[in-house]
């Protein structure tokens, strides 16, 4: 594993424009929990998991009360800080090496990190935010929890009334076409396509590993266990992302 994050580094201090894709993996080292584990919030509460489901979440008042509810009360991921995996794509940044970042996460943990918000495209959305399913409103999660906190079990859109919802990409919505293709024309124009945390196996932006390949790009997989791509990888590296993810970007001394 040494000799392939070694290998992992050499091509990205050789690369000029690398593009990013992360999933779950890179933030289960800031106590992130993931949805399908043993411990996963959708197996400890089935309830979220169909709130997760857009026509439910339409359909159901039952279903946004709770939603609601649960994020009030809970605080979800507030005590959750980025971790040195993060770090790790700062650096790159710094580097002037970043062209894109394109992340499955909807934990803004890239941005409080201090990735640059114009770098970054949450292609899944982010549960920081809500917006409006009709209309273009949006804004910060924790206006429309101090509406719940006040009394508003399922507090509307101040602008048109209908339903807000957390700004994330729910099951049975579309991707934004607009990020989408962003993230797949930055897959066409990188050097060095990084896959950091996913088993890339979520389409359609999975596919963006592949698009990299095709065009040229040398393509690193660094995750705990195998993806539907390692076969077209240059580089496939193991082990603690926010252990190796240091080094491969420049940030750790190797065997440091
Ligand atoms: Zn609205």
């Amino acid at each position: 594993m040494v000799y392939a994050a070694a290998a992992a580094r050499r091509m990205v201090d050789a690369a000029e424009r690398v593009t990013v894709l992360t999933g779950a993996g890179i933030s289960t080292d800031s106590g992130l929990p993931d949805f399908r584990g043993p411990k996963g919030l959708w197996t400890r509460d089935p309830a979220a998991e169909r709130a997760s489901n857009i026509d439910v979440y339409v359909s159901d008042p039952d279903v946004r009360r709770s939603n609601w509810a649960r994020r009030a009360e809970g605080a979800l991921w507030a005590d959750v800080e980025p971790n040195r995996g993060h770090e790790a794509l700062v650096h790159l940044e710094r580097r002037g090496k970043l062209h894109l970042l394109i992340t499955q996460n909807v934990d803004e943990l890239h941005q409080r990190a201090g990735n640059s918000e114009e770098l970054v495209v949450e292609i899944h959305g982010t549960t920081r935010k809500v917006q409006c399913l009709a209309c273009d409103y949006r804004d910060e999660m924790e206006a429309a929890l101090a509406r719940v906190r006040a009394g508003e079990e399922d507090p509307p859109c101040p602008r048109c009334g209908w339903l807000l919802k957390a700004a994330t990409v729910s099951f049975g919505q579309s991707l934004n076409p607009v990020d989408l293709a962003r993230a797949e024309r930055a897959a066409v124009e990188c050097d060095l396509f990084l896959a950091v945390g996913t088993t890339l196996a979520v389409s359609p932006i999975n596919m963006t590993a592949p698009i990299a390949v095709r065009s040229g790009a040398r393509l690193v997989i660094v995750n705990g266990e195998p993806t539907e791509f390692d076969s077209l990888a240059d580089v496939v590296v193991g082990g603690s992302i926010s252990e190796v993810l240091p080094v491969i970007c420049g940030l750790a001394a190797l065997g440091g």
